[in-house]
C-alpha cells in the first residue's frame, strides 16, 4: 500500500462524516428565508403578484450569494437592500408615514459566528438603511445609532456606496399616503394592518448564520417612536449555536418579550427544536406577541410561523427547497 493511500484511509477513518458528505444527502449546505410583513393578506391581485415576483427576486439574490459560498452577513443585506428598494413593502423606498407625515426607518443585522451587530433607529436620508446598520457593526464600537446621529453618521459614510443619501420625500408613495389618511380617521389606527417590513435570516456554506430586518415600522407612529426591528434580541438575533431569527408584528410585543433572543435561549437552555421554540412564543398568550418570525437553525432548518392572518415570505435551501407565498388574494 502506498504511504499515499495509507493516508486516505487514515483520514477517512478519522473523519468518516465528511468522506460520506456526498451529494444528495439531507444535509443542508445554505439555507435563506425571507419574511415580507405579517398582518393581513394583500386584497388586490396585482399586489399579491408585485409581491410574489419581488419576494422571488430577492430569495434567487440570497441564493446566489450563497451558492458562490458567499457569506450569510452578505446574503441577508443583498436581500433586504433588493427589497428596500421595492415601493412594495414598508421598508426604505415606500414606508409607512408616521403621525407628523415623514418617514422614519429602523433596521438591524446580527452575525451569529461573531455575535456582532449594527442597528439604526429613526433615520430620515438613508436609503438602505440595512446597509447602514451594517456599517455602525463594522466601523464603529456601538450597536445602535438614532435618529440625527445616525443620519450624520451616513452623511460621513460618503465614501461608501453603499450608502446612499436621500431626501426624506424619497420614500413616499401614495399608497402609504393614503393608509396614513385611514389610519388617522380611523378608530382602530393602533392595531391597522401591517404587511411590508422586511427581514431575511441565513445559513452559508461556512456553517455561519445572520439575520436582518429592515422597516418604516407601525402607520402613524409618534414622531421619534422606535420599533423592535432595530433592537437587537427583539426583532433581530443570530446565534451559530442555535439559529438566525428576524421579526415582524407589533414591535411593542416583541421588545417586551424580548422574542428573538428568547427563541434562541429556548434552543439553548431548553433544548427545544427552531419549531416548538417559534411555536411557544408565537402561542403564548400574556404578554401576547401579534406577527410573525422566521427563522433558519444551524442544521439549516427553516421555520416561517405567524398568528396574523397572512405573512408575506420565502424560502430556498441547497437541498432544493422553494417557497414563495404572501397570501390569499381577494380582488376588490
Ligand atoms: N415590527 C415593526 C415595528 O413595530 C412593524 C412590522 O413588522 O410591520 O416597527
Amino acid at each position: 500500500m502506498s504511504i499515499r493511500i495509507l493516508l486516505v484511509v487514515l483520514f477517512c477513518a478519522v473523519k468518516p462524516c465528511d468522506a460520506q458528505l456526498e451529494p444528495g444527502t439531507d444535509e443542508i449546505e445554505y439555507a435563506v428565508a425571507i419574511h415580507g410583513g405579517a398582518g393581513s393578506a394583500p386584497r388586490a391581485v396585482e399586489w399579491k403578484t408585485a409581491r410574489e415576483r419581488l419576494l422571488a427576486q430577492a430569495l434567487q439574490r440570497g441564493v446566489e450569494v450563497l451558492r458562490k459560498n458567499g457569506s450569510s452577513l452578505d446574503a441577508v443585506e443583498e436581500v433586504i437592500r433588493l427589497l428596500e428598494d421595492s415601493p412594495r413593502f414598508n421598508a426604505g423606498k415606500g414606508a409607512v408615514f408616521n403621525a407628523d407625515g415623514n418617514h422614519e426607518l429602523d433596521a438591524s443585522i446580527m452575525d451569529g459566528q461573531s455575535k456582532k451587530c449594527g442597528a439604526v433607529g429613526g433615520v430620515k436620508t438613508v436609503k438602505n438603511p440595512i446597509s447602514l446598520a451594517r456599517r455602525v457593526m463594522n466601523d464603529t464600537r456601538h450597536i445602535l445609532l438614532v435618529t440625527d446621529g445616525a443620519d450624520r453618521f451616513a452623511a460621513d459614510s460618503s465614501q461608501d456606496p453603499r450608502i446612499e443619501l436621500v431626501t426624506n420625500d424619497y420614500f413616499s408613495t401614495e399608497y402609504q399616503r393614503q393608509r396614513l389618511l385611514k389610519a388617522r380617521s380611523s378608530a382602530r389606527s393602533r392595531n391597522v394592518d401591517l404587511i411590508g417590513t422586511v427581514g431575511c435570516v441565513a445559513l452559508d456554506r461556512h456553517g455561519n448564520l445572520a439575520a436582518g430586518t429592515s422597516t418604516g415600522g407601525l402607520v402613524n407612529k409618534k414622531f421619534g417612536r422606535v420599533g423592535d426591528s432595530p433592537i437587537i434580541g427583539a426583532g433581530t438575533y443570530a446565534d451559530n449555536q442555535t439559529c438566525a431569527v428576524s421579526a415582524t408584528g407589533i414591535g411593542e410585543d416583541f421588545i417586551r418579550s424580548a422574542v428573538a433572543f428568547d427563541v434562541s435561549a429556548r434552543m439553548k437552555y431548553q433544548k427545544q427544536s427552531l419549531e416548538d421554540a417559534i411555536k411557544t412564543v408565537l402561542g403564548q398568550e400574556t404578554p401576547p406577541v401579534r406577527g410573525g418570525l422566521i427563522g433558519v437553525s444551524a442544521e439549516g432548518k427553516i421555520v416561517m410561523s405567524f398568528n396574523t392572518p397572512a405573512m408575506a415570505r420565502a424560502a430556498a435551501d441547497s437541498a432544493g427547497k422553494w417557497i414563495v407565498d404572501v397570501g390569499p388574494a381577494e380582488d376588490d
